[in-house]
Order: structure tokens, then sequence, then C-alpha cells
């Protein structure tokens, strides 16, 4: 790996801006209710603003940011959530990250790389669940370079089981070289997702030791420059809160993402908000762990700061924490998840964990048949869409807000079909039931009689033979 930054690459993390930033007294109600407007009216905030909404301690005016990031969602998203799996590649690790049970100075966890036949037989098991979208997940290792990512993808999209296929795959990889981002647009990835784990630069040295790859800040915060460079245009950004203060990270991700947009055009197309969570030989001295309050707070305030980026909840959260924080703008999920390696065949549906054999704990292990049912009964429509990717509609991901009926034509179709499929060939009876109410109901707001006939055609050939895989 050649280790040349971007060609204008610049630490765009100022820390002491932030610190004063966040050090201003509480905004006025009255300036608060304008910027919560101003996100109403689905424009992007400024830093200035963000920091306006992260120091607004008032319950009730939070009450408001509340309200606020549910009613983008509505008006933003609809009830569309899109559903994906992780499946952990390999856990060799050179780097050493406080937090992580992976890191190389851990002896108790047990290391293990999928081979060819494991991701064969794990990948079935994913799509004999319904899973059409999956993220990879790898240690930093020498084993897996950029080469091997990419022939981890052509392989993953290789296999196919009765009417299962995985139709995206991203990865969530250590930062590569051009040459590296190349070779894995090439193969096909969907999202190349990284978090900067902490923007704060001390916290961050704190918990990456000097020795180790990832100590580098500014290599892995110019990642998605590199990447950008080379052509790929949708991107993940995130942090791990529980590291600093939570406050300090919004404003980081607001920053990366504006930062992003002013430079290539495009921002990130999701933003993760993954919680520290306990993980094997971990041992957590953190002043920063984030309640449960000011998780809210901070979901609902990325909400308003970038109305148009999609949000990931993972199964770090509990079931009752993903239930009442997707209200405030989250659009995709993972269900299902196993993230010990090989989990998918050896570990099925227990409600337990191994955590020698695991990154961290789940909060949520429900299977993919029972989230679906649950999302449905709360008024979501599940989607396991894939394509804008697959048609090229990348980049300019918030296009779907932007250009009038894009979600009527188009989201909404997709969802249906999707869905219809998984009903078909995976669901359980009740789950199947719930489903088909819910798409008569869904399909009436198609108001286009031309596309409403193509899609219950649709429906029916899905019903009623093995054709697969229709969308808009
Ligand atoms: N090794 C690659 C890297 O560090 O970029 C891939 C990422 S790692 C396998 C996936 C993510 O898990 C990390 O970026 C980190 O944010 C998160 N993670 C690590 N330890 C965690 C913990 N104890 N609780 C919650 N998330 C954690
Ligand atoms: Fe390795 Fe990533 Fe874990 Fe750090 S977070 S120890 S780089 S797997």
């Amino acid at each position: 790996m050649k280790k040349e930054l971007s060609a204008h690459a610049v630490d765009f993390i100022d820390d002491k801006y932030f610190d004063n930033l966040l050090n201003n007294k509480s905004a006025e109600p009255s300036q608060v209710r304008d910027i919560i407007a101003k996100s109403l009216d689905k424009k992007a905030l400024n830093l200035d603003e963000t920091a306006a909404l992260l120091r607004t301690d008032d319950p009730e005016l939070v009450e408001e940011i509340f309200a606020a990031g549910r009613r983008l969602k509505k008006e933003v998203y609809g009830n569309r959530i899109v559903l994906f799996a992780p499946l952990y590649i390999g856990n060799e690790c050179v780097n050493d990250c406080a937090y992580c049970a992976f890191r190389r100075s851990n002896k108790t966890v047990i290391r293990r790389t999928l081979n060819d036949g494991e991701i064969e037989s794990q990948v079935k098991a994913l799509e004999d669940k319904g899973h059409k979208r999956l993220i990879l997940v790898f240690g930093e290792h020498p084993q897996y370079n950029a080469n091997y990512i990419s022939d981890t993808v052509r392989k993953v999209y290789s296999v196919k089981h009765e009417h299962g296929e995985i139709r995206r795959v991203n990865i969530n990889a250590a930062p590569m070289d051009h040459e590296g981002f190349k070779m894995v647009k090439e193969a096909g990835i969907g999202t190349y997702q990284i978090f900067m784990e902490t923007y704060h630069h001390e916290t961050y040295k704190k918990v990456h030791p000097q020795n180790t790859l990832k100590a580098d800040y500014l290599w892995r915060l110019d990642g998605l420059s590199r990447a950008f460079e080379t052509g790929c245009d949708d991107m993940g950004i995130g942090a791990l809160f529980g590291l600093y203060d939570w406050r300090f990270d919004v404003l980081g991700l607001v920053r990366h993402s504006l930062f992003l947009q002013e430079r290539y055009g495009v921002g990130p197309h999701t933003i993760s908000f993954p919680r520290l969570k306990p993980a094997n030989g971990v041992v957590h001295e953190s002043d920063y762990l984030v309640n449960d309050y000011d998780f809210k707070r901070l979901v609902a305030i990325l909400r308003l700061s970038v109305p148009y980026t999609g949000m990931i909840l993972t199964a770090r959260e509990s079931e009752e924490i993903r239930r009442e924080v997707m209200s405030f703008g989250v659009s995709q999920i993972d269900a299902g998840s196993r993230i010990e390696i090989g989990g998918y065949t050896e570990a099925g549906d227990a409600q337990t964990q191994v955590l020698e054999r695991e990154q961290f704990s789940l909060g949520d292990l429900r299977s993919l048949d029972t989230v679906m049912r649950q999302l449905m009964e709360d008024g979501y429509m599940p989607s396991f869409c894939t394509s804008c990717y697959r048609l090229g509609r990348t980049g300019e991901h918030f296009m779907e807000f932007a250009i009038p009926g894009f979600i009527e034509q188009f989201c909404t179709p997709n969802a249906i079909l999707t869905l219809m499929e998984y009903l078909t060939d995976y669901a359980s009876p009740e789950t199947r039931i719930s489903g088909e109410k819910l798409i008569g109901k869904e399909i009436n707001s198609v108001k286009n009689s031309i596309i409403k006939s193509k899609v219950l055609e649709q429906i029916d050939k899905i019903k009623t033979s093995d054709a697969r895989d229709f969308y808009f």
C-alpha cells in the first residue's frame, strides 16, 4: 500500500473552534426554534447552528427537537426502512484500539478468517433468511488487503441459493490507498463505510496507540477523499459514541459531511452513530458513555443537521431503543445480525452471544422475521431495495428527495416488490399476513396508474412463478 494522501489533504477538524462553539452560552429559545424551522425546510445546518442545538438542555426545547426529527423523518423518508446484515469475514488485526475485542493485544479473543467454503455457507444462510444487502466487515491486517477484499466481494455476489442472491455488498474496512479503492470499486462494492471513531485529536491518540497503523489520524480522515478521487461516490461515515463528548463528535460528523459536500459536491450517503458496547477483554474506563436520553438527542440533532443523509441504527442497541430512535429519522437498520465469525451457520437464532468470538455485545438479537413483523406492526415499510445503486443512481443520493415524485415512482414500488419477494420466499405465516395487508395499503399510494398496474402484475408473477428481482 502506498501511503499517499489525497491531492489536497487537509485536517479539517479544528478542536479549538469546536470547543468554542460548544462552550458558548445556550442559544435563546427563539434562535433554537429558527434553526429547527430551517431544518424543517430541509436545509442542511452549518456548524454554528448544529452547536446551538447541541447546547440546548432545556427539556421543553429538547422535546421540540425530538418532534422536529420525527416530522422530518416522515416528510423526507416516509415510512420506509431498509434492512441489511453484517457479515464478519475475519478478525485478525494489527491495531490495538482500546475499545475493540479484535485489538492485537487481546489474547482471549478467538481469531478466525472465513475460507471460501465458509463464506459460501454464511452467504447461503443469510440468503435463506431473506437478506439481499450485506456489509462485509474486516479487521485491519495485511491478509485483508484490497485484492483480498475485492475477491471476497465478488465471491459473495456469486453465491446464489434457490431464490436467494445478494444484490448489494457494502464494506467496512480500514482506509486504503488510491489503487485499493479503485480495486474495490471495480469489484462492485455499494457503500464504503469507515468510522472516524472520534474526531477529537487527543482522545483519538489515547485510544489508538502510536505504534499502530490506525494511530495516523489524517490517513483515516483523508480516507474518503482518496476514495472520491478514484471514483467511489457512495460513502458512509460514523463515530463511536462514548469515547469522547458526544457533542464534539456530532460536530465532527457534520463538519466531515460539509467538507465532502464542499470539496466533491457529494456528501456521505450514510451516517452511523454506534454506541460503545461491552467487549471481550475490554475494560471501559470512559467518562463519556452516552445515556439513552443523550443518545436520542444526538440522533435527532444529526437528523436535523443533515436532512438528506441516510442514518443507520445497528443491533448494538436494544429493541426498545431501536423502536424509539427509529422514529427520529433512521433509514437503515440491520436485523438477524450475528457478529461472531461463522455465526450465521454456527449460532443460528441463539439469543446469547459467545463474546470470545465477537467484536462486542449486541442489544438486539431478534431474527429478521421478527424484526420485519414488528416494523410492519409499528407502521414501517421494510425494504430490501437495491435499485439506485444497480442503475447507477449513486453520488447525488438525495435526488430521491429532490426529484418530484421520485419516491412514489421508484422507492415505494421497489419497497413493495422486495417485500413481496420476502413474504413469498422466507416469511413466517404471521409475518406474511401482516405484510400482505401492508402491501394492500401501500399500493394505493402509487398514484400513477401505469406504474401501479405494472407493480400489481409483478406481484402476481412473484407469487405464482419463479420470476424475481423486478425493480424501477
Ligand atoms: N477494522 C476496521 C476499522 O477499524 O476501520 C473495520 C471496523 S470494525 C471491525 C467496525 C467498527 O466497530 C469500528 O469502526 C468501531 O467503530 C466499532 N466498534 C469497535 N469496538 C466497538 C465496541 N466495543 N462497541 C461498539 N462498537 C465498536
Ligand atoms: Fe482492529 Fe478495527 Fe477493532 Fe481497531 S476497531 S482493533 S482496527 S478491528
